[in-house]
């Protein structure tokens, strides 16, 4: 039994063949007088070899991940695999239920909760956990987001690049195996709470992405999510398979790069997700919700590059970020 404050497991992570399970969260509030709050964990394991553990629903209302996640465990023949797999389709289990990006429990969202703390309240003793118990037996973590229920994006790796050369290289790497359209690179850092500076600052290489979006499932970006696992799993030595590199275009956030909204107002936007932008460019137009004829605001790009993602709602509330556009760069 391997316990990190109120979060317990008695999986066997050493066992060959399929391994199915839960960690189990202790809590107590007023809906939980006393629950064992489930989170599905799977194990696949044929022989020796390395480790990879892939993440989904860090974020409860994200789904390309949480479904390509489980769409391995009955797609992957287990005598194809070389080492182990370890899976958490739904990391955030109780905001994955919940359909919601933060924890019920506790409100808190898990990708600002690492390094976590057995402590610390549900949301961070689970992150906690994962990073103190699975995270070292992994050669290679790989994370899966896709925007939430306010976002869109174009389908990406997200790459914090670590000043420590085989992780950074590493990260490279899995970028260029994983094959979407875009990687979207900043440096590593642990002062933002996300599960990817804390498992790069426990010198295990990781990658993360964004599929989709929109709280609902995209059949383009679950399939572009699903090929790039499999790349992955092969790419990591865990799946024999007959893949190859299809690369990427490395980016990074352009200066001024944001376009954000001066106020509230429904946004007509006059791009797509992807597309390829100048200076000055016009982004779209806001419009007053409660003054038809007053003159829409037209907003601009103020930077040039890829749109690498976009608000979803129409309408937006004053501060939100329109879209955001990255320029490329080499590594
Ligand atoms: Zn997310």
């Amino acid at each position: 039994m391997i316990s990190h404050g109120p979060v317990t497991c008695d999986l066997d992570f050493n066992r060959d063949g399929l391994t199915a399970g839960n960690i189990h969260l202790d809590h107590s509030d007023d809906a939980h007088a006393a629950t064992l709050v489930p989170v599905p964990v799977i194990v696949l394991r044929r022989g020796e070899g390395p480790t990879v553990l892939m993440t989904a629903g860090i974020h409860g209302d994200e789904y390309e991940g949480q479904i390509a996640l489980r769409r391995l465990v009955h797609d992957l023949p287990l005598d194809e695999l070389t080492g182990r797999l370890i899976l958490l389709p739904a990391f955030n289990a109780p905001a994955v239920r919940a359909g919601r990006r933060c924890s019920p429990l506790d409100g808190a969202n898990m990708n600002r909760a690492f390094p976590g703390s057995p402590g610390g309240g549900p949301t961070a003793a689970l992150a906690g956990f994962v990073l103190e118990h699975l995270v070292p037996l992994a050669d290679f973590v790989f994370d899966i987001h896709s925007g939430g229920a306010s976002g869109l994006y174009h389908d990406q790796a997200f790459l914090c690049l670590a000043e420590e050369p085989r992780l950074r290289a590493r990260g490279i790497e899995a970028a260029a195996w994983l094959g979407a359209p875009v990687t979207f690179t900043i440096p590593a850092s642990t002062d933002y709470g996300d599960f990817d500076g804390a498992v790069l600052a426990r010198g295990v290489p990781f990658l993360s992405s964004e599929f989709g979006g929109g709280a609902m499932v995209s059949p383009a970006s679950l399939g572009n999510a699903v090929a790039g696992v499999r790349r992955l799993l092969h790419w990591a030595g865990v799946w024999r398979g007959d893949l190859a590199a299809p690369g990427t275009h490395y980016v990074a956030p352009a200066p001024a790069g944001k376009v954000l909204a001066p106020r509230p107002g429904l946004f007509e936007p006059a791009f797509e997700l992807g597309a390829t932008v100048e200076v000055d460019q016009v982004a779209g137009w806001l419009h007053d919700v409660d003054e038809p004829l007053r003159p829409p605001l037209e907003l601009c790009f103020r930077a040039a590059g890829i749109v690498v993602n976009r608000y979803r709602p129409a309408l937006v509330p004053a501060g939100a970020v329109l879209a955001t556009v990255a320029a490329p760069i080499s590594l």
